[in-house]
């Protein structure tokens, strides 16, 4: 997960977050833990990197005494924050006993849903129970309902952003930077704007999942350089009243953003740009996904949510897996010829099992 709004502003007081993505080296935190404790969902969109549907997937791993269970031994790792997905988290059947129940174990909680079954007591609780919501919007209605597979779908997800925002919940948007919803990105910038959220996180489009089913849905490596150039740009121009600019904006599956963010700053702000690189040493190095841990429905516990291979571990020892997953990587040898560049992204877009979209020579910025 890059900031963008803090490495803009290095200057600036952090947002909550950042403590934990740019903390100085000898002072390691346990993992957010991502818990897809369901891989069904109510839709079944074309992007989904879980694979998540309505019947095919067994529901849970964990009955509820596991998912207790776990509860209890997550609270002993002291996790910044526990993160239900899914599939869709409100699809499970325990899922408002088990949120609660995280809550009362006192664990800080956040979910991130696609939103469509949030009516105003969802939201209420939400607010009660959850510290943040992350609903999924993949750019303006006819993109986001095509991708979604359901018409309508739009309309339940702007109506779920209003309802947990005047519960009083944070809550936060979550975008695919798919290339159907890069072609919208412009109007997708002034939609968030109007909807007030308080946070904006960019995915990278993952072939993994039914993601690698339609190539179609990848973009390459020019069209995301410049997304991304358009995503800084338009960050650096909302600063808020405090001079962060607002909302909060992060971009999470190609840790090469930092390496974007660093040469936007260059050639605009080079005294940020020196103090930029000084956080972004402090995560580089880490593995791809460090400070964060992704467990499946069936129990298996993954460095991250987007390539499922070969499990890190099971839930059972969770202790075990998230010391693991703090290992420092070893960099991978097509991020040697990267050099300084190298040091800020600490070659963590390959470890992700992603194709690196930035080299140390080429210039992110469109002709
Ligand atoms: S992307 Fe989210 S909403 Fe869509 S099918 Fe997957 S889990 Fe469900």
């Amino acid at each position: 997960m890059i900031s963008i709004s803090r490495l803009l502003r290095p200057e600036k007081h952090p947002f909550p977050g950042d403590s934990l993505r740019y903390a100085k080296t000898g002072s390691p935190h346990p993992p957010v833990i991502v818990w897809h404790i369901t891989g069904r969902c109510n839709l079944s969109c074309r992007h989904c990197y879980a694979y998540a549907a309505a019947e095919s997937l067994p529901q849970t791993g964990f009955s509820k005494t596991d998912a207790r269970e776990f509860l209890r031994m997550t609270a002993e790792i002291k996790p910044p924050a526990l993160l239900f997905s899914g599939g869709e988290p409100l699809c499970h059947p325990d899922f408002w006993d088990i949120l609660y129940e995280a809550r009362l174990v006192g664990i800080r909680t956040a979910v991130s849903t696609n939103g469509t079954l949030i009516g105003e007591s969802e939201a209420r609780a939400l607010a009660k129970y959850s510290s943040y919501v992350g609903i999924s919007l993949d750019g303006p209605r006819e993109t986001h309902d095509s991708f979604r597979g359901r018409s309508g779908a739009f309309e339940a997800a702007l109506r779920a952003v209003e309802l947990t925002s005047s519960e009083g919940c944070r809550t936060g948007l979550r975008v695919t930077l798919a290339r159907p919803i890069l072609e919208h990105l412009a109007e997708f910038l002034e939609l968030a704007e109007k909807l007030r959220v308080s946070r904006i996180c960019f995915y990278h489009f993952m072939r993994s999942g039914r993601g690698v089913l339609d190539e179609s849905l990848a973009p390459d490596g020019a069209e995301e350089d410049s997304a991304l150039y358009r995503i800084i740009e338009w960050a650096d121009n909302r600063a808020g009243a405090d001079g962060r600019p607002s909302p909060e904006i992060l971009t999470v599956g190609d840790a090469a953003d930092s390496v974007r963010l660093y040469r936007y700053l260059a050639s605009k702000y080079p005294f940020r740009a020196r103090t930029a690189m000084k956080l972004l040493a402090r995560s580089s190095g880490k593995p791809a996904g460090a400070g964060i841990l992704s467990v499946r429905w069936d129990g298996a516990v993954f460095r991250n949510q987007f390539s499922w291979g070969a499990p890190l571990g099971n839930w059972r020892d969770i202790a075990a897996t998230a010391r693991r997953a703090g290992e420092k990587m070893k960099l991978a040898r097509e991020c040697e010829s990267c050099g300084e560049m190298g040091t800020i992204c600490g070659g963590r877009s390959l470890g992700f099992g992603v194709e690196c979209r930035v080299n140390a020579t080429s210039d992110i910025r469109p002709k």
